[in-house]
């Protein structure tokens, strides 16, 4: 028997979080407790019939069963130029500027193997998808942490960056709308990135995820609208989130085509690309009747205004959330992140998510997804308000 020794990249992975409450939540399911489960960053609604039939035709043919090209067929790279051009007005070569992805985690998690040098600084958000400080680490840059403060609107603030930091910086992760905190980012917020990006030459990696999950019709904006954001960076985009397609995996990058061409250059090396089919399916997902997705969207309305209004009447304070289908919420006195999560699982069956799991920022904060139906979200608020 050999000895299985981990590589160092392994064993530095931050600690897993989340085994405690793992096993509390199994301990709950093996003793039958109604579990509301409020802890998942996975749609609960199906994928829209049109896609699912679309994904049936394409499957049958023979030409989609060979290797795709890393880099995505044309077809389905003009169909995601065509739509960031009807709904961001911004025009986007398909040939060079968009680029598949097997899921956008995919291409946040590989950008800095392109780009970051042993030694290098990242820039990461914290409290954050924890994609940004582990795929620095696997490159074996160093990740700078930019916490996400309320007072700020949680927005980093990028004057107290030191400048031996950004002297070393190459790589930006940038995410709005946000998780977990829900936040939007003004276009004053991107320009102060463009030019911050440019003064000492670092990429901006914008991670545009939830960008069609917004509330009460104000649609956020692209990094790439504003002038000077494609000679920085690019903006990695998810079918996931949209399309309620997080099993399908895909996913795309646009923007600066010699930023793409580097993630290529690792693709090329460790992926041969999307299946066509899901490509095929994909292009009349990114077709989907606006109805559609405003009927989605009417759906975690519903169900942002039931737990935002039922949990402020309980006494939380928290934020009302313009986007994403995640709530932010401030734990009360007297507990931490992981002892308040333990608490509502113990005496409610009630599971969230510890905004400690985000990044040490998030302490002090519990984050609630919208990823049940209203009934249930109505009935958690019940059984919370009688243990707080
Ligand atoms: C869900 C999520 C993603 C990635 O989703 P994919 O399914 O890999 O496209 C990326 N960023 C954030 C912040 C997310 O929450």
């Amino acid at each position: 028997m050999i000895s299985v020794q981990l590589s160092d990249r392994v064993k530095n992975l931050p600690p897993y979080l989340f085994a405690a409450i793992d096993k509390m939540k199994q301990d709950a399911l093996g003793k039958g407790v109604d579990l509301i489960d409020l802890s998942i960053g996975d749609p609960d609604i199906p994928t829209p019939e049109h896609i699912v039939d679309a994904m049936k035709k394409a499957v049958e043919k023979p030409v989609h069963h060979r290797y795709p090209s890393y880099e995505g067929m044309l077809s389905f790279r003009q169909a995601v130029a065509g739509w960031y051009k009807t709904r961001f007005n911004v025009s986007l070569n398909p040939a060079n500027e968009v680029l598949s992805l097997i899921g956008s985690k995919e291409g946040i998690g590989h950008i800095p193997l392109a780009f970051v040098n042993p030694g290098d600084v990242v820039l990461v958000p914290s409290p954050g998808y924890p994609v940004y400080p582990v795929g620095t680490l696997f490159a074996g840059g160093e990740s700078y942490i930019m916490p996400l403060k309320e007072e700020n609107n949680f927005l980093p603030d990028l004057k107290i960056i030191p400048e031996s930091v950004l002297k070393r910086a190459k790589l930006m992760y940038v995410n709005y709308p946000n998780n977990p905190t829900s936040a939007t980012a003004p276009a004053g917020f991107y320009k102060e990135v463009i030019a911050l990006a440019k003064k000492y030459n670092i990429i901006v990696c914008h991670d545009a995820a939830y960008s069609e999950v917004y509330y009460d019709n104000e649609k956020p904006m692209s990094f790439l609208e504003l002038e000077g954001a494609k000679e920085v960076g690019v903006e990695m985009h998810s079918l996931s989130k949209t399309y309620n397609m997080t099993g399908w995996r895909i996913g795309f990058a646009v923007g600066n085509k010699d930023v793409l061409a580097g993630l290529g250059k690792i693709k090329t090396n460790l992926d041969s690309g999307v299946f066509q089919a899901i490509q095929e399916a994909s292009i009349a997902a990114i077709n989907t009747d606006d109805k559609i997705l405003a009927e989605i969207r009417d759906t975690y309305q519903a169900r942002r205004d039931a737990l935002y209004n039922g949990l402020k009447n309980i006494g939380f304070h928290l934020i009302k959330p313009k986007a994403t289908f995640y709530l932010w919420a401030k734990v009360p006195s007297g507990f931490d992140s992981q002892k308040f999560v333990a608490h509502l699982l113990e005496k409610t069956g009630v599971l969230t998510t510890p905004g400690v799991g985000f990044g040490a920022p998030g302490e002090g904060y519990v984050r609630f997804a919208l990823t049940v139906p209203v009934e249930r979200i109505k009935e958690a608020v019940e059984r919370i308000k009688k243990v707080i």
